[in-house]
């Protein structure tokens, strides 16, 4: 017994080690990444793809070597049922070793070939506004993800495999179940609401917002939030997004357009979400990967919470307000509340990226769909452009008018990132059953909203998000945190009192 023990702490410190120096390497990737979409000149794209190449070819084979693989072997029995940290690692280590030991060398290699190229065809498509230049890659880009699927095998539907690579524990049953509650509440809410827009006024701000000022307020908000700059920076790319190289070396990013008041507000706001989940997740610089958000659903909650139910709440605009027209005169007039109408401007638009909160779900249920469509072959990529546009009719009542504006207007396909979209709408859900209930344990955090001070929100989520790192699925980090399984009533409730109030209903 005690050599078979001895023999089993062996194991777990080599397979701990290795995990680290795996994790040290994706994390040098992606600071090789953040510093491509921010800083490298133009020139270093090629020497950047070589590195990339190199770095992401080495952490895959040192991952995938035998005896990683007999290591997670030998520990996975003993870690059923546990609920330490080490049973999480090994848990981790043997659903990416699943995954990873599927798909031959040669298929990683043909997707990331093929992706590099599509997303400069998407690129040159989308600057035209015309699918077809794109179509032929996609085509070839969905077959090869339809290879992937299959190799990756062994679940009740095709699409749990492109899933499970973003929201890991989460079958596409439940999203089915949780897509149905949201869909049957929120078509008909939409529609309420459209049908009395114009006899609602919205008032609006004109003019040129400077990007330095827009910088400045950016910075002070994110600061309020928590946001630790002395472990974090904020920079510009051409698509915001953040990174966590180490819970201390947190980076953002925003982009700062002249003519619109609150894109980056809201976009810092959002990202300084994510970023506070990294800054919070896991305080030992020789991480695992344990370190960092649990899933992209609950990466999504965090931003959400920040952007939506603060920043477009009412605390947070009558402790702006103020601060908000010294930066930008033309706002000089209007009241918190004037503000508050603003920025919850309720309209179907045919761009996900810039939807408001009522109607952002729906632009994720097209993209489900046609998703799933693609995959089982009801639907072929040549003629996504009108299902898109049918759907777009149904769920939002408009059209595109072109390409560039439907079926062209993500980056996500092109990436290889199938399977992505779903977690943006779940992230919604939860982000609402954080709020009710962060609200509920700490009744003071409107207040402290209203004051400028982020902390009590923020200490609740580090308490019951934050400090768990990747060691829970969404399913089980809710129930932990919120007492019940991830719901779409919460954020449908939610919705319906803002936007009911707001318009009238
Ligand atoms: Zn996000």
């Amino acid at each position: 017994m005690k050599s078979a023990t001895r023999t089993d702490d062996a194991t777990r410190a080599a397979l701990r080690e290795r995990l680290v120096e795996f994790h040290a390497l994706g994390k040098a990737a992606d600071l090789l990444e953040w510093d491509q979409e921010t800083v490298m000149p133009r020139g270093g794209a090629a020497a950047r793809a070589h590195h990339l190449g190199i770095l992401k070819k080495t952490a895959h084979e040192l991952f995938t070597a035998p005896e990683t693989g007999r290591w997670i072997a030998a520990l996975v029995p003993s870690a059923e049922g546990r609920d330490d940290d080490d049973a999480a690692l090994v848990r981790w280590a043997a659903r990416e070793w699943r995954r990873r030991s599927r798909q031959p060398a040669v298929l990683v290699a043909e997707l990331a070939r093929l992706t590099a190229l599509a997303q400069e065809d998407w690129s040159a498509a989308r600057a035209a506004s015309d699918f077809s230049r794109f179509r032929p890659r996609l085509e070839e880009l969905f077959a090869l993800k339809r290879r992937q699927a299959a190799a990756l095998g062994d679940f009740p539907d095709p699409y749990d495999a492109w899933l499970e690579e973003f929201e890991p524990g989460m079958s596409t049953a439940r999203v089915d179940e949780l897509f149905a509650e949201m869909k049957a509440g929120l078509v008909p809410l939409v529609k309420a609401v459209a049908a009395k827009a114009g006899s609602v006024r919205v008032p609006e701000l004109s003019g040129s917002f400077d990007p330095a000022r827009q910088r400045e307020l950016g910075l002070e908000v994110a600061r309020s939030m928590g946001f630790d700059f002395a472990r974090g920076r904020l920079d510009e790319s051409a698509h915001p997004f953040s990174t966590g190289i180490a819970p201390d070396d947190v980076r953002l990013t925003t982009r700062y357009r002249e003519d619109l008041p609150f894109s980056a507000l809201f976009g810092v706001m959002h990202e300084a979400g994510h970023g506070l989940y990294e800054q919070n997740a896991g305080p030992d610089p020789k991480s695992t990967p344990l370190t960092g958000g649990a899933t992209m659903a609950v990466h999504e909650s965090q931003s959400r919470l920040w952007e939506n139910q603060v920043g477009r709440g009412r605390p947070f605009w009558r402790r702006w307000r103020a601060r908000f027209a010294e930066l930008f005169p033309q706002a000089a007039g209007l009241s918190a509340e004037d503000l508050y109408r603003a920025v919850n401007r309720a309209e179907a638009t045919h761009v996900r990226v810039e939807a408001d909160e009522l109607t952002y779900g729906l632009h994720v249920l097209i993209r489900f769909e046609l998703e799933r469509e693609l995959l089982s072959g009801r639907l072929a990529v040549a003629d996504l452009p009108k299902a898109w546009a049918a759907k777009s009719r149904t769920y939002l009542g408009i059209v595109p008018p072109d390409d560039a504006r439907g079926v062209l207007q993500d980056v996500h396909w092109a990436s290889g990132l199938i399977g992505y979209f779903p977690t943006y709408a779940v992230g919604n859900m939860i982000s609402a059953q954080l709020w009710d209930a962060a609200l509920a344990a700490r009744p003071g955090i409107p207040a402290a909203l209203e004051r400028g001070d982020g902390a009590p929100l923020l200490g609740w989520l580090v308490d019951n998000v934050h400090r768990h790192g990747r060691k829970y699925a969404a399913e089980e980090l809710v129930r932990r945190a919120c007492g019940g399984p991830i719901s779409a009533a919460p954020y449908l409730k939610y919705l319906r009192a803002k936007f009911g109030e707001l318009y009238g209903l």
